[in-house]
């Protein structure tokens, strides 16, 4: 028999893959997780081809860097997630990552070789699909807390709260810093604080995901909050960063994973074992994205122009939010869509059953994940009233 005989077929890990089949001109893809504008199309900001162009016109050469990747990039991306007066800022280990998969994966691999308590990561039912994967592939366990509450579709903060107080004493929780994926639905700032002062009082390890810093409110600091209140209340939590989204380097896979430690000394053990862990799995991250993600963050004029960037995609989301919701009341629809207003982020959480979804996609050509998950990106002003018919269609 062959070496690979008995390798068993895998179910598709994509989800595109009847979209591209589908042949109705006016198919809508809602899948993917990825920026669109307002035509549809895939957007890159001004501010990257600006910031690519001064590092192709520098001709810097193509030497390996650090094994925890280019310092003025690492730098950088400390400053925009702990903030410019954070406590933490000397105090942090940070190191490139292949975007915020790669940044979880080695938080992942760290915990599984260096965390003191049980081996074991909580994450929100539910949550972005790779997370469960990713953490069991760097050996941790998984297990689940309760964050959705699938009645009001909407946060289910009094379970959140039970589970983390009611997890053994010193567990690992992974919490989406912001925009939560796949609901949309976040912690209010007054939330954060009792969820901060529970996962205090149980001992426990708050790691937090932020692959959508800015992209959620359009402004940096204000998603921030929940990883700078935690930095503030005491907690020396870790943190995967992604700048996939908020500077659309999708593809470039540029990130950061970084360990806020106690002092100087605990910083370097931390820092020496980081480069032991990364060396064996890839040596050293790609420079392009992460030079391109440097000037960016680096040069104050670029920086305010990005900014400004950010805030046009995050709008942009926001008012396809608005406006599904009116097409959808414009419609007679009996049902109450606020929380597609009210949720955050790239995704938003219709409440649509798997069912629902399947109609949507056979009969309307309107395709999305079966947990009735849609990307507000994939809607444009072109395409959103043809949206909202087909979800009336589905859900009168
Ligand atoms: N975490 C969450 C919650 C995400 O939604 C994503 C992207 N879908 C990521 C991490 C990582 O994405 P990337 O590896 O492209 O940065």
């Amino acid at each position: 028999a062959s070496t690979w005989a008995d390798v068993p077929q895998g179910p598709p890990v994509s989800i595109t893959e009847a979209f591209k089949a589908d042949s109705f001109n006016e198919k809508i893809n809602l899948g993917v997780g990825a920026y669109r504008d307002d035509q549809g199309k895939p957007h890159v900001l001004p501010s990257v081809r600006t910031a690519e162009d001064k590092v192709v016109q520098a001709k810097l050469n193509k030497e390996y860097a650090g094994i925890t990747g280019v310092p003025e990039f690492t730098k950088a991306a400390a400053l925009l997630a702990y903030g410019s007066d954070s406590s933490a800022l000397d105090r942090v280990v940070i190191t490139q990552s292949i975007s915020g998969t790669g940044a979880l994966r080695i938080g992942g691999a760290f915990l599984q070789r260096f965390y003191p308590g049980a081996k074991k990561i909580y994450i929100p039912t539910p949550s972005w699909a790779n997370h469960a994967a990713v953490f069991k592939d760097s050996g941790l366990e998984v297990e689940k807390y309760r964050y959705y509450n699938k009645d009001t579709i909407g946060l289910d903060f009094e379970g959140m709260v039970a589970d983390i107080k009611g997890a053994p004493k010193g567990s690992v929780f992974l919490l989406h810093a912001c925009a939560h994926n796949p609901t949309g639905v976040d912690p209010t700032p007054e939330q954060w604080k009792v969820i901060s002062e529970a996962v205090k009082a149980g001992g426990h390890f708050a790691f937090f995901d932020m692959a959508y810093q800015g992209f959620a409110s359009g402004d940096t600091d204000k998603d921030a909050f929940a990883l700078r209140y935690f930095v503030e209340q005491g907690h020396n939590p870790c943190l995967a960063q992604s700048f996939a989204k908020n500077m659309g380097l999708y593809g470039e896979r540029v990130g950061a994973f970084s360990v806020v430690c106690t002092d100087a000394a605990e910083k370097k053990r931390v820092d020496s074992q980081i480069k032991i862990l990364v060396r064996p799995l890839y040596s050293n991250p790609p420079v392009h994205g992460a030079r391109i993600a440097s000037e960016i963050l680096n040069d104050p004029a670029l920086n305010k122009q990005w900014l400004g960037e950010v805030k046009v995609m995050a709008d942009r989301i926001i008012t396809m939010r608005a406006l599904l919701k009116k097409e959808l009341e414009n419609l007679g629809s009996k049902h109450d869509w606020s929380h597609i207003t009210s949720q955050i982020g790239m995704f938003a959480y219709t409440g649509l059953t798997a069912e629902q979804m399947d109609t949507l996609a056979k009969e309307h050509s309107v395709y999305a994940t079966k947990d009735g998950r849609i990307s507000v990106a994939g809607i444009t002003s072109g395409n959103v009233k043809r949206l909202a018919a087909a979800i009336h269609a589905v859900k009168p």
